[in-house]
């Protein structure tokens, strides 16, 4: 079919909108609640608007182009006079509603309201009603996210990917008109509600409206205490995407100017929790080869991903057993750093705080769990996600792209293997393990260590692994995104799981898609093909591709842990699990009363 945008031939099928066929040929149009590849076209947000004449002659309308299919011989305007008022008018009673604190807000400097207002011409904003947005919700019950719903302009973006992507539907849509809020189900806070902090709502969100819990000054308090020894660690994922903050190329692997910038800011100990993975793959595989004897549990779910697991506690308490009890890589280094580098150093462990970097939103809860703090020590003192630690760094006048890499400078928990780095990706894990799981099984190393099987973007992936050694190959499985992930638990709760390993990863894509990522105002999924790029790279170029080849961690274990799954290390490298209730106990009304009542 065909007809114009802007007096320009452009063809289209049938059910194309509007908005998708000007996109195709690169008309710009603003949207605030369409995003390209989320498949959500509400209509909220009204600022997509066009004006079109369904034929020669017919009466001009103006639509909204997310939601109106091109027609056959329809002229499409996107810039006329009479629009582009309309939009700004759209644009200010938006802003009219909305808690207009720019300066502070979290998103200060990557909001796309403010976008859109540059881009409609808004040099204005007449209307202001703080009595309607003054009375919204600001939620800080969650380690993790703050909701501050006095800056929501309800695109329902949040809801579409809590409810499809993740399948977690902890997010609803409350009362109607001027009113209508984006809640939590039942009217819990969200620190007690089915929302596993995953953080894939604040990716897709536009505005400041959610965000992560920002913990740059507990960091900085700590950088300049003199009293205390500072170790950083970072998570693979963010070495692939903290570039995109710095207007680096996705995927530009910043894993050494990661570590010149954490010198600068004064760090005493810059490590890499890639270290860790290796460790955790060392656990895992040996704790799987247990479980595969007579009468081992299996299925073994991976534990790296606490948005999983806290998942899984929440909604699948049966499935808890058959989680492995290896801690995250995060945990791990944690554990290794207050006790193993504490005495190397010949320091107290009680001066040392642990500060991760982390692609990931759920790991901020993952610290403060019970299991990981020893007599009022947390395993890891703070947790930053990869965009409050590019905000550290601006804030501290550091650019990134300036700085030269630099090595780790410690000589115990400083080296890792390629196996470690893919941990960023979803199959990632699975295939690290496999790695070491053949080693250990057959006392060869795989003859092509790459499996393709268990790469790619699927939700849900399979593959066969034939350890050589007489028994039937190993069935494995691999799922990422939430919704993918009760598929496999309910697979494995009515015994239709034929696989005795299964990688969950929370995020679609895996880490390096996490919700603590760069965000990008194009796109939900951004550059994920670029990040997982870059992973298989480091991979590719490392001298050592297998955990079991650390040399470090085959110290660690000579000098300090003794074999994997001893007595020490299950102490130090493993967790329970408990079933979680969502408490109904504070409610939003509670909270609020007691805010009101200080
Ligand atoms: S963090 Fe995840 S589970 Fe929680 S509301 Fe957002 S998308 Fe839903
Ligand atoms: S919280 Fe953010 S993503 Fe959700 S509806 Fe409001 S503005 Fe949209
Ligand atoms: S997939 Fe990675 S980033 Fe996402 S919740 Fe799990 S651990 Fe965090």
């Amino acid at each position: 079919m065909i007809g114009t945008i802007n007096g320009k031939p452009v063809e289209f099928s049938a059910n194309e909108t509007i908005l998708q066929v000007a996109k195709r040929y690169g008309h710009f149009i603003p949207t605030l609640c369409e995003m390209a590849d989320l498949d959500h076209a509400p209509g909220t947000c009204r600022v997509c608007l066009v004006e079109i004449e369904r034929r020669k002659g017919a009466p001009r309308q103006l639509v909204t182009s997310c939601n109106t299919p091109m027609e056959e011989g329809m002229a499409v305007l996107t810039r006329t006079p009479a629009l582009r008022e309309q939009q700004r008018l759209q644009v200010e009673l938006l802003l009219a509603d909305h808690n207009q604190d720019c300066a502070v807000c979290i998103r200060h400097g990557n909001c796309e309201l403010q976008d859109v207002a540059q881009f409609v011409g808004l040099r204005q904003s007449r209307y202001h009603y703080p009595h309607f947005y003054k009375q919204r919700t600001r939620d800080e019950s969650s380690r993790a996210i703050v909701r501050d719903m006095s800056k929501c302009i309800r695109c329902l973006r949040c809801v579409k990917v809590c409810r499809e992507i993740q399948g977690t539907d902890a997010l609803v849509i409350t009362e109607k008109g001027l009113a209508t809020e984006i809640s939590v189900r039942d009217n819990l806070p969200l620190g007690n509600s089915d929302c596993v902090a995953c953080g894939q709502c604040i990716l897709v969100c536009p505005v400041g409206a959610l965000a992560e819990r920002d913990d740059t000054e507990q960091v900085i308090d700590y950088l300049y205490d003199p009293r205390i020894t500072t170790v950083f660690q970072f998570a693979p994922a963010v070495r692939v995407a903290l570039g995109e903050s710095f207007r680096m190329p996705a995927g530009a692997n910043v894993e050494g100017q990661i570590v010149t910038a954490l010198k600068h800011l004064g760090a005493d100990v810059v490590l890499d929790t890639n270290f860790t993975a290796d460790l955790v793959i060392m656990e895992e595989g040996t704790e799987l080869l247990r479980r595969m004897e007579p009468g081992g549990r299996l299925p073994m779910f991976t534990s790296c991903c606490p948005a999983w697991v806290t998942f899984a506690e929440k909604n699948y308490p049966e499935i808890l057993p058959h989680i492995s009890t290896t801690r995250s890589p995060q945990q791990c280094f944690g554990a290794m750093a207050k006790t193993y580098l504490a005495d190397g150093m010949g320091i107290d462990a009680k001066t040392m705080r642990v500060v991760s970097i982390m692609p990931c939103t759920a790991k901020k809860e993952e610290a403060h769990r019970p299991e990981f703090i020893h007599e009022g020590h947390p395993d890891v003192d703070v947790v930053l996600t990869t965009r409050e630690f590019a905000r550290l760094l601006k804030r501290e006048g550091i650019d990134l792209a300036g700085l030269e890499p630099s090595a780790y400078d410690n000589p115990l928990m400083g080296d890792y293997s390629g196996a470690a780095a893919i941990f960023g990706t979803t199959g990632g894990v699975m295939e690290a393990a496999l790695r070491t799981v053949y080693k250990v099984v057959t006392g060869d190393e795989l003859a092509a260590i790459e499996f393709q099987e268990v790469r790619g973007n699927a939700l849900v992936r399979e593959a066969e692994v034939d350890l050589n050694n007489g028994t039937p190959p190993v069935r494995v499985a691999v799922a990422h995104s939430l919704k993918a992930a009760r598929q496999m638990a309910e697979m494995v709760l009515q015994g239709k799981a034929p696989y005795q390993f299964i990688e969950i990863m929370a995020c679609p894509g895996g880490c390096m898609g996490g919700g603590g990522q760069p965000r990008s105002k194009k796109a939900y999924q951004t550059n994920r093909v670029e990040r997982q790029n870059a992973l298989y790279t480091i991979d590719r170029e490392r001298q050592v591709r297998q955990s079991h080849n650390n040399p470090l961690i085959n110290k660690l274990y000579d000098e300090f842990l003794e074999e994997p799954n001893s007595h020490k290390a299950h102490d130090l490298l493993h967790t329970t699990y408990r079933a979680r209730q969502r408490t109904i106990r504070h409610t939003m009304k509670e909270i609020w009363q007691e805010i009101e009542a200080r």
